[in-house]
């Protein structure tokens, strides 16, 4: 097999090895070590400000999406969604369901943001605003510092959805100024899926520490009490933290975040030269790292990626709605190489020769 979808991605050989090892139990001095050593790592790797907290979710990145609008916002506040497809569009069904108030900026598929387009909202009285930085649907990346200024200087309690940007784009949590940065195990930390974290800065540790949050499980002031200690409230998937343990010092090991996001990066950029010479179009204004958005000019997007995956292996990732004919995608991120780009390009290549491109 050889996955290029946007997650669940390829695991290293040592993550997986950890993955076939029996599951101990949690609530012990070791286990609060490694959970404590996975906060500490993940708020180095998001270049955290001091005093900053982690919460360890076992659920996909959704659900820490969801957890994040009910411990920040509330009725009495003005949010303002960055929708420029399917995960901004999340973030709009969020607030509708929590009965946030909320405008959108509204983007086309593929659009970047603008600084003029944002300003628009400037002085608008907003509280606070959603934004998807790598909006994985499209391959757009928006930029982190430029959103941060704005919400600095509005006073806006800024959340950032990393989800597929953290370790694959340039993401500096302290300096453009982010009060909550989520991500999930199974995209750049190339994990099974199962576990999300949304990383804190003090003043959003402090938020959610106050929040009245109508909800057992989702209760973040409840979960970063826990994990003053190293543990959560309830059974976390104890086996994948192990793996993301040994992931963390993996990348720590091997540079930091700065080197795996310029391994993305190459990884990216490889892809990029080599699809050239075939019928295909970019997506994205303002692509991000970690996936490469693809218009096929003769073929439809979803047989390309059946075909791919049964007559040669490889998975590429389809897009769902109205993205579904239009557009694939191709990922760059878990344990991928140059030759594996080389390899799916020989297999569109060879597609082409058969008339199905
Ligand atoms: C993958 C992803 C998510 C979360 O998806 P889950 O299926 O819940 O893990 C959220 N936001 C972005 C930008 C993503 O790429």
């Amino acid at each position: 097999m050889l996955n290029f979808t946007v997650g669940p991605v390829m695991c290293s050989d040592e993550v997986c090895a950890v993955g076939g090892e029996q599951v101990p139990y949690f609530r012990t001095p070791e286990f609060s070590e490694l959970m404590l050593e996975n906060e500490k790592l993940m708020l180095k790797f998001s270049k955290a400000p001091a005093g900053s907290r982690v919460a360890f979710m076992t659920n996909s990145s959704t659900g820490s999406m969801e957890a994040t609008v009910m411990n920040c916002f509330t009725a009495s506040d003005k949010v303002l969604v960055i929708n420029g497809g399917s995960f901004g569009q999340r973030f709009v069904e969020l607030c509708e369901i929590h009965d946030v108030p909320h405008d959108i900026l509204k983007l086309n598929h593929g659009q970047k943001l603008t600084k003029e387009r944002l300003y628009e909202y400037d002085n608008k009285d907003y509280t606070g605003l959603l934004v998807n930085i790598d909006e994985t649907s499209t391959g757009v990346l928006y930029d982190s510092e430029m959103i941060g200024e704005f919400c600095k200087k509005n006073d806006i309690f800024y959340v950032c959805d990393c989800v597929s940007a953290f370790l694959a784009d340039t993401f500096d949590m302290a300096h453009c100024g982010a009060d909550v940065m989520i991500t999930g195990s199974q995209k750049v930390l190339a994990c099974p899926p199962g576990v999300s974290m949304i990383v804190l800065a003090p003043r959003a540790a402090e938020r959610v520490t106050n929040a009245n949050v109508k909800s057992m499980y989702f209760n973040l002031a409840d979960v970063l009490k826990n994990m003053e200690r190293g543990q959560t409230p309830f059974t976390p998937a104890v086996g994948i933290l192990r793996q993301i343990n040994t992931r963390l010092k993996e990348i720590e090991a091997a540079g930091g975040a700065d080197a795996e996001i310029a391994r993305v990066a190459a990884q990216a950029q490889d892809f990029r030269e080599k699809i050239k010479e075939l019928p295909f179009e970019f997506v994205s204004e303002s692509p991000a790292n970690g996936v490469t958005s693809v218009h096929p000019l003769n073929a439809d997007a979803y047989e390309i990626f059946m075909e791919l995956k049964d007559h040669y292996g490889i998975w590429i990732c389809p897009n769902g709605g109205e993205m579904k004919s239009t557009i694939f995608r191709v990922g760059h991120i878990g344990y991928l190489n140059h030759e594996d780009n080389t390899t799916l390009i020989n297999a569109l290549k060879d597609m082409q020769r058969k008339g199905k491109l």
